[in-house]
């Protein structure tokens, strides 16, 4: 086992990280920018390096500085967490070649599904069903044309090195098309410095469903079941729940053996997440795969019992997975509060925190990096807590959601605890029938 990791990361995510390391016996070292001086993973490490300025390119993102950070302070492994290096291949390379373990999957698995039309054509090879569409890159308009011949509208534009929600558009009908192309590829030119596209089949109200895996270096891959993500705002994801109130054991099977095949053809090492639509009829389709550790893993650690990050550590220092023993139990469910302002059209609402007072109790989880007196930067992502309950029943973990939302007091910035708290207040959401459309006819003012 590892001695020392560095977290190259920050936020809520990096002292998730160091709970497990602490547990684990592990020491640890966060790097940070100027704009996260005081954030609590810099105080809760045992090291703590300054990489550079807020500017995420030339401190979280800078792989030098990163690697500099763990040669100084003696190193083992680089824990990546999610976004930032995450899923970034040359960096898990050269990782390896500074002798440096990456706890993640190695470069050719993270390139094969980083790419997200390489990695439908992949996963198409090992049987797994995925979203009809066009054959890989659509390289000129004539083709894409041809493309929207062939399938119906309406199509989803896609850029193959997209995330986060951003690079999509959405179009209904020839007319428009070629226009909507032609955007899309400057976008993606502009916003990921790669213009590839491909083209998808638009599937009408699907539910966003998920499954998590985990791979070993001795060929061992299980799934911990699925999480429903159908609750988003533009593509992105707000509420996430496990299991989901639309999959049955038979379907969750058929999920899990389709991820694990997924996962099987790239023999996956780590842990990663399979994302799926599931359509109104019972069928699903491979949208594509996370290569790393998800903002919501935490609602599957509750029901299955397994630490994910502990084992994501385990794996890269070769341990087996074998003895994973899963015994899924209640439900659970996440908001992710962000600093934004829901009336005003989920503004961001950097600032400082001027009073703050978590819930806690049985069954409430939070995951944070802020406390009062914190100043959210303004540099990096909104989020500032996640709240996670787990419960025996849905219905149950509803009501402790609600009551541990109401507990949740921030002053000082906007949040979206409200908007949560009157979602879960919601029949709409207490039914348990919606879709990734959910937000769009939820009038939460
Ligand atoms: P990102 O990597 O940016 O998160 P995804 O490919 O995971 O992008 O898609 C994010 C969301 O966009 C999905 O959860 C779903 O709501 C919507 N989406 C993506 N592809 C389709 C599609 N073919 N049909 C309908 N909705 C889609």
């Amino acid at each position: 086992m590892f001695s020392k990791i560095l977290i190259a990361n920050r936020g809520e995510i990096a002292l998730r990280i160091i709970r497990s390391c602490r547990e684990m016996g592990i020491k640890t070292v966060a790097v940070y920018s100027t704009a996260d001086e005081d954030s609590l993973h810099v105080r809760f490490a045992d090291e703590a390096v300054c990489i550079g300025p807020p500017a995420s390119r030339d401190s979280y993102l800078n792989i030098p500085r990163v690697i500099a950070a763990a040669e100084i302070t003696g190193a083992e492994a680089i824990h990546p967490g999610y976004g930032f290096l995450a899923e970034n291949a040359s960096f898990s390379e050269i990782c390896a070649d500074s002798g440096l373990k990456f706890i993640g999957p190695r470069p050719e698995m993270i390139s094969s599904m980083g790419n997200k039309s390489l990695a439908k054509d992949t996963v198409k090879r090992a049987n797994v069903p995925t979203v009809p569409g066009s054959d890989g890159v659509v390289e000129t308009l004539e083709d894409a044309v041809a493309v929207v011949t062939d399938i119906p509208f309406p199509v989803i534009i896609k850029a193959s090195a997209g995330g986060g929600g951003k690079g999509m558009r959405i179009v209904r009908d020839h007319e428009g098309f070629e226009k909507a192309f032609m955007m899309a590829k400057a976008e993606a030119e502009k916003s990921f410095g790669n213009g590839d596209l491909y083209i998808e089949k638009y599937i009408e109200n699907p539910r966003h469903i998920e499954i998590q895996i985990l791979g070993d270096q001795h060929g061992n891959i299980v799934h911990l079941g699925e999480r429903d993500c159908s609750i988003q705002r533009r593509h992105q994801k707000l509420i996430e729940e496990s299991p989901s109130p639309a999959v049955d054991d038979a379907l969750r099977a058929r999920f899990g053996d389709a991820a694990v095949a997924a996962a099987r053809s790239i023999n996956y090492e780590g842990a990663g997440t399979i994302e799926f639509l599931l359509d109104a009829s019972g069928h699903f389709y491979f949208m594509e795969m996370n290569t790393r550790v998800q903002v919501e893993h935490p609602v599957t650690e509750q029901v299955t019992g397994v630490d994910i990050v502990r084992e994501q550590i385990r794996i890269a220092a070769g341990e087996s997975i074998a003895d994973i023993v899963l015994v899924p139990n209640g439900h659970s469910i996440e908001c992710r509060i962000n600093a934004e302002d829901p009336e005003k059209d989920f503004r961001p609402s950097p600032g400082t925190i001027l009073s703050w007072h978590q819930p806690s109790g049985f069954g409430v989880r939070v995951e944070s990096h802020a406390y009062q007196g914190y100043t959210i930067p303004s540099h990096y992502d909104s989020m500032i807590a996640k709240l996670i309950v787990h419960a025996r029943t849905r219905d149950e973990a509803i009501a402790r959601m609600s009551s541990a939302l109401e507990e949740f007091i921030i002053e000082g910035v906007k949040t979206t605890i409200p908007f949560q708290a009157k979602v879960m207040r919601s029949e709409a959401f207490r039914s348990g029938v919606f879709d990734t459309h959910f937000l769009e006819t939820f009038d939460f003012r």
